[in-house]
C-alpha cells in the first residue's frame, strides 16, 4: 500500500490515449490463499497514433517473478509504482507477446479489492482499479482485451471455478486439484474481469428470449442459502424481459451468472457474464428479509443486469466519465422498478423514494466539501467518486433528457447511441450527443451545449418562483428565476431546467393550463423549459386564483423556493393530482414547524390544522397506504439540518421527537384504526400493495408503542411483543422489534435477546439487529452507550463491510442526535474506529470518514469539537490516500 507522501491529483484534462493496446490476455491462476501464482500472457500492440514511449504497466501489492517479450527476457524497472519496459518503445507496429508472471496473497487482502478470500473461497473485485492488484496490466477502461482464463485449485475446498464468458474445458489434476478454462468472446476493460473459486451451489434456469435464443441463468450462493435465491432469480428474469421490451436490448450471453459473497465493499458488480453481489442484494426469504430488502434486490439485480449494455457493451473512456454508465444505469433501474410496480400510485411511490434519497444525500454532498460535478474534473482516489452525485444526480440528468425528448425519442436516442458506440469506450458528451441527434427538433437538441452544464457544474441550483393572479384578465403570471449553487463553488452559468407546472383551484379543481400564445387543450399540466436566468410565463383563461403546483414529479434536481404559505400547502396536500407534490406539501408543512422549533426558544406545539390535515390524510378513503406512509413519515433530522444554519443536531432532534410524539398522541385512535385496517393475511408476497399496507401498519404500531410508553401503558407494549413472537414474515417482525426499541419500551431488551437468539446464524439479519439499535432515537445518551457496548459484542467485526456499516456507519451517518454529542464522545468513537478501519479497508474507511463532511455548518460546541477531531485524524502520517482525500477536503472547507 502506498502510504508515504501525498497521492497525486488526477485531472480529466490530462487524458491521453494509451501508448499500447492489449488485444488479448491468457491468464492462468494457481489458486492458493497464501500465495497465488498468475501467468499473464498478453498480445500487445503499440498504439501508432501516439508518440512512441516505454510500456508502463499498473501493478500494486503484487510480486513480479518474470517478464518475457516474444519468449525472450527483457530488462524492466519499477517507477512510481509502475512496471516500466523501456525496450518496447522501439517495437515495430504489430502484435507481440508479453508474458508476465507474478504472485499475490489473497488471504492478506483485507481491502477486498483484487483477489481476496471470503468464507467460502476466492473472489475478485476489479472496479475501479483492482485488476492491478492481480497482475500487471494497462488497468484503464479504454484498453479492452479478450480474456481466456484457466484456474487451478483444490477440488474439495473450491469445487466451483468460474470466470467471465463460457466454460470451454474442465477436468481433474493430481493432488486433489482440478481446473477449469473460461473464454469471454467480448473484448472488455480489466475492471470487468472476475474470477470465483469457492464452495458454492447454484439455482439455475434456462430461458428462451423473444428472439428465440436459449440462455442459462445461474445464481450461486453458499451451501444452505439456496432457498433464499428465488426472488433474485425472478428479478433477473424480469430484467431480461424488461430490457428487451423497453429498449430492444437483448441478452448477448449464453450464460449469465450471479455470485453472492458476504464480504463485499459495495452493493454489486457488473462483471461481464459473472456479476458478483453483496449477499444483501441476493438472499431473501419471507422469514429473513423485509419488503424493503425485496425491493432493493429487484433494483440491484436489474441495475447490474442493465450494465451489460450500458457499461459493458459501451464502457467509459476514463473514470471521469463514470456517470456515463452509472447515471444511465440508475435511470434504467429506476424505470424498471417503476414499470414493475405497475399501478400509477405505486410508480409514484417509487419516484418519491428515489427523490427523497437524492435530496437527503446528494444535495448534502453537493453543498459540502466533497461537492463535484456529475462528470468530475479531478480526483485523488477514484473510489471516493462512486457518489450520490455521479449515480443519483447523474440519473436525474438522464431523466431530464428523457423529459425533453419524450419516451419514444429517448428510446430512439438509445438506439443511435448503440449504433454509434457499441464495443467502444466513450464519454458523457458522446451519450448526450446521441440522444440529441436522434431528436433534432427537441428542446434538448436546441440547447445541448447549455444542457451539458448539468455535467460540468457542481452544486444544486436554486429556483425561485413567484406567481401573480390578475382577476380582471383571468391570467396567472409565473416568474421563475435560477441562481447558481448556493455553496460558493464559483459563478454558475444558467442551466436548462425542465419545469413541470399545474394549477390547483382552492376548491380542489385541477385547472386547465394554457400558455398565452397556445391553443386551449384542456391539459392540466405544462412543461416549461427555463433556459435563461429568468423567465415569465402567462397562463390565460384561469377562472380563479390558483395555487401553483411547481416542479411536478421533481422534474429537475433543484432547490425550489416558491413562497407558498401554510394555506397553499394545505390545498396541495389535499388536492394536488401530482403525487410527488402532494407529498411534498405535507413535508413542507412539517418542515416549517420543525425549523421554527429548532431555531426558536418555544418548544414545538403542533397546531390543529396540521394535525387535522395529517388525520385526513391517514383516514383518506382512496389513497394508497404506501403513499400515506410516505406522507406521515416526518422529514429526517439530516434533511432538516440541511435547511438550517447553524445546525444544532440536539435541538432538531428534540423538535422532531416532540412532533412525532404529539402526532402519536393526537392521532392515537386513528393509528389504532390504521393498524387494524392494514393487516395483510395469507401467504407473504412482496408486491407493492401488500408492502404498502405493512408499511403503514408498522408505522401505526410504532406510533402506538411510542404513545403507550409515554403513558406507561403496558397493554400495547405487550401486544407489540406478541407480534414480535407471532409474526410470519420479517417485515412484521422487524416492525414490532423496532417499535419497541425506538420507543425505548421496557420490553426492548427481551425483544432484542429473543430476536438475536432466533436469527444469530443469519448474518444479514444480525446486521439489521445492530442497525436497529444504532438508529434508535437518542434518549439521555442511552443509544450511544448501547453502541459502545455493541462494539464489544462477539458478533461485531470491522472486517466485514456490512457489519461495520450496520453499527458504526449507522451511528455516525444515520443517527445525528446520538453522534453529535456536546462532550464530543461521538467524534472520538468515529476517529478511533476510522483509524482502525483504515488499516483494514481504506475504501470503507473513506466512506465512514464522510460522516463529518458537514462539520462546518454545526453550531458550537459541535463545530469546534468536530474540527479538532478531524485535525487529529489528518495529523496521522499513515492514512490511506482514500481517507486522506476526504479529511483534507473537509478541513479545507
Ligand atoms: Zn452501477
Amino acid at each position: 500500500m502506498m502510504r508515504e507522501g501525498t497521492a497525486p491529483l488526477i485531472r480529466r484534462s490530462d487524458y491521453a490515449a494509451p501508448a499500447f493496446w492489449i488485444r488479448s490476455t491468457d491468464l492462468t491462476f494457481d489458486l492458493d490463499p497464501a500465495k497465488t501464482m498468475v501467468i499473464n500472457t498478453m498480445q500487445v500492440e503499440r498504439n501508432t497514433e501516439v508518440q512512441a514511449q516505454p510500456l508502463r504497466l499498473h501493478g500494486e501489492d503484487i510480486t513480479l517473478t518474470r517478464v518475457l517479450v516474444n519468449g525472450a527476457s527483457v530488462s524492466f524497472r519499477h517507477e512510481d509504482g509502475m512496471l516500466v519496459i523501456d525496450a518496447l518503445q522501439d517495437m515495430p507496429a504489430g502484435p507481440f507477446t508479453l508474458e508476465i508472471r507474478n504472485t499475490c496473497a489473497p488471504a492478506k487482502n483485507t481491502m477486498l479489492s483484487g483477489l481476496y478470500i471470503s468464507a467460502s473461497g476466492f473472489f475478485t473485485q476489479c472496479e475501479a482499479e483492482g485488476f492491478r492488484r492481480i497482475t500487471y496490466f494497462l488497468d484503464r477502461p479504454d484498453v479492452m482485451a479478450v480474456y481466456t482464463v484457466t484456474m487451478r485449485a483444490n477440488k474439495a475446498a473450491y469445487p466451483v471455478l468460474l470466470s467471465n464468458g463460457n466454460l470451454v474445458d474442465q477436468g481433474d489434476l493430481d493432488n486433489g486439484r482440478h481446473y477449469a478454462k473460461w473464454h469471454d468472446p467480448f473484448p472488455k476493460p480489466s475492471y470487468l474481469f472476475a474470477l470465483v473459486a469457492a464452495d458454492l451451489v447454484a439455482r439455475q434456469q434456462n430461458i428462451r428470449t423473444r428472439s428465440g435464443k436459449d440462455h442459462l441463468l445461474q445464481i450461486y450462493v453458499k451451501r444452505g442459502d439456496l432457498d433464499k435465491t428465488e426472488h433474485a432469480m425472478n428479478s433477473l428474469i424480469a430484467s431480461v424481459v424488461w430490457d428487451e421490451a423497453r429498449f430492444k436490448l437483448r441478452l448477448d450471453l449464453e450464460r449469465f451468472m450471479i455470485v453472492a459473497v458476504e464480504d463485499f465493499n459495495s452493493g454489486a458488480m457488473e462483471n461481464k457474464g459473472l456479476n458478483i453481489f453483496n449477499t444483501k442484494y441476493v438472499l431473501a426469504t419471507p422469514a429473513t428479509a423485509t419488503d424493503d430488502n425485496y425491493t432493493d434486490i429487484e433494483a440491484v439485480v436489474g441495475h447490474e443486469y442493465f450494465h451489460n449494455w450500458t457499461g459493458n457493451r459501451i464502457t467509459c473512456r476514463d473514470w471521469f466519465q463514470l456517470s456515463l454508465k452509472e447515471g444511465l444505469t440508475v435511470f434504467r433501474d429506476q424505470e424498471f422498478s417503476m414499470d414493475m410496480a405497475g399501478a400509477e400510485t405505486s410508480r409514484a411511490v417509487r419516484r418519491i423514494e428515489d427523490v427523497r434519497r437524492l435530496r437527503e444525500v446528494q444535495f448534502a454532498e453537493d453543498a459540502g466539501p466533497m461537492s463535484h460535478p456529475v462528470r468530475p474534473d479531478s480526483y485523488v482516489e477514484i473510489n471516493n467518486f462512486y457518489t450520490a452525485t455521479v449515480y443519483d444526480k447523474g440519473a436525474e440528468v438522464v431523466r431530464m433528457m428523457h423529459t425533453l425528448v419524450g419516451r419514444e425519442g429517448f428510446a430512439r436516442g438509445m438506439t443511435l447511441y448503440f449504433e454509434r458506440f457499441d464495443g467502444q469506450a466513450v464519454t458523457c458528451d458522446d451519450f448526450a450527443q446521441a440522444i440529441a441527434d436522434a431528436n433534432p427538433e427537441s428542446a434538448l437538441a436546441r440547447t445541448l451545449l447549455q444542457f451539458k452544464r448539468w455535467y460540468s457544474q457542481a452544486g444544486t441550483p436554486r429556483v425561485t418562483a413567484r406567481g401573480r393572479y390578475d382577476a380582471p384578465t383571468r391570467t396567472y403570471t409565473l416568474g421563475i428565476e435560477q441562481t447558481g449553487a448556493p455553496n460558493g463553488h464559483g459563478a454558475k452559468e444558467p442551466y436548462v431546467i425542465p419545469f413541470a407546472v399545474g394549477l390547483i383551484a382552492r376548491d380542489g379543481r385541477a385547472l386547465p393550463v394554457q400558455l398565452e400564445d397556445a391553443q386551449a387543450s384542456g391539459a392540466t399540466e405544462q412543461l416549461l423549459v427555463l433556459e435563461e436566468a429568468r423567465g415569465f410565463y402567462t397562463f390565460v383563461n384561469v377562472d380563479t386564483e390558483p395555487v401553483p403546483s411547481l416542479l411536478r414529479g421533481f422534474s429537475a434536481p433543484v432547490i425550489l423556493v416558491d413562497g407558498l404559505v401554510n394555506a397553499d400547502l394545505l390545498v396541495l396536500l389535499q388536492h394536488d393530482t401530482d403525487p410527488y407534490n402532494r407529498r411534498e406539501a405535507g413535508q413542507r408543512l412539517a418542515l416549517s414547524r420543525l425549523i421554527a422549533a429548532a431555531s426558536g426558544d418555544a418548544p414545538l406545539e403542533l397546531d390543529a390544522p396540521f394535525i387535522e390535515a395529517m388525520r385526513t390524510l391517514l383516514r383518506h378513503p382512496a389513497l394508497d397506504p404506501a403513499f400515506k406512509d410516505l406522507v406521515l413519515r416526518m422529514p429526517s433530522e439530516s434533511y432538516v439540518a440541511e435547511q438550517m444554519s447553524p445546525v444544532d443536531p440536539q435541538r432538531i432532534h428534540a423538535a422532531r421527537e416532540a412532533m412525532i410524539s404529539q402526532l402519536a398522541r393526537a392521532l392515537r385512535a386513528d393509528w389504532e384504526w390504521a393498524w387494524t385496517a392494514h393487516q395483510v393475511s395469507g401467504a407473504y408476497s412482496p408486491d407493492p400493495v401488500s408492502a404498502g399496507k405493512r408499511a403503514l401498519a408498522n408505522r401505526a404500531l410504532a406510533m402506538i408503542c411510542r404513545d403507550a410508553v409515554a403513558l406507561r401503558d403496558p397493554v400495547w407494549q405487550g401486544r407489540t411483543y406478541q407480534r414480535l413472537k407471532s409474526a410470519t414474515n420479517m417485515t412484521d417482525r422487524l416492525g414490532a422489534l423496532s417499535a419497541l426499541i425506538h420507543a425505548h419500551s421496557e420490553a426492548a431488551d427481551a425483544a432484542l435477546a429473543r430476536f438475536h437468539d432466533q436469527f444469530r446464524h443469519e448474518a444479514l439479519v444480525v446486521d439489521t439487529w445492530f442497525s436497529t439499535q444504532a438508529t434508535a432515537p437518542e434518549l439521555d445518551g442511552r443509544v450511544f452507550a448501547r453502541c459502545k457496548e455493541l462494539l464489544k459484542h462477539p458478533d461485531f467485526t470491522l472486517k466485514n463491510p456490512n457489519r461495520a456499516r450496520s453499527l458504526v456507519g449507522a451511528l455516525c451517518a444515520g443517527n445525528p442526535a446520538a453522534f453529535h454529542r456536546s462532550d464530543g464522545a461521538g467524534y472520538v468513537l468515529w476517529a478511533d474506529r476510522l483509524l482502525e478501519l483504515d488499516q483494514i479497508n481504506p475504501q470503507i474507511a473513506a466512506r465512514l470518514a464522510r460522516s463529518l463532511d458537514r462539520w462546518g455548518q454545526l453550531a458550537e460546541p459541535y463545530r469546534g469539537l468536530a474540527r479538532e477531531t478531524l485535525s487529529r485524524v489528518a495529523a496521522k502520517t499513515d492514512l490511506s490516500p482514500n481517507v486522506r482525500e476526504v479529511v483534507t477536503n473537509a478541513l479545507a472547507n
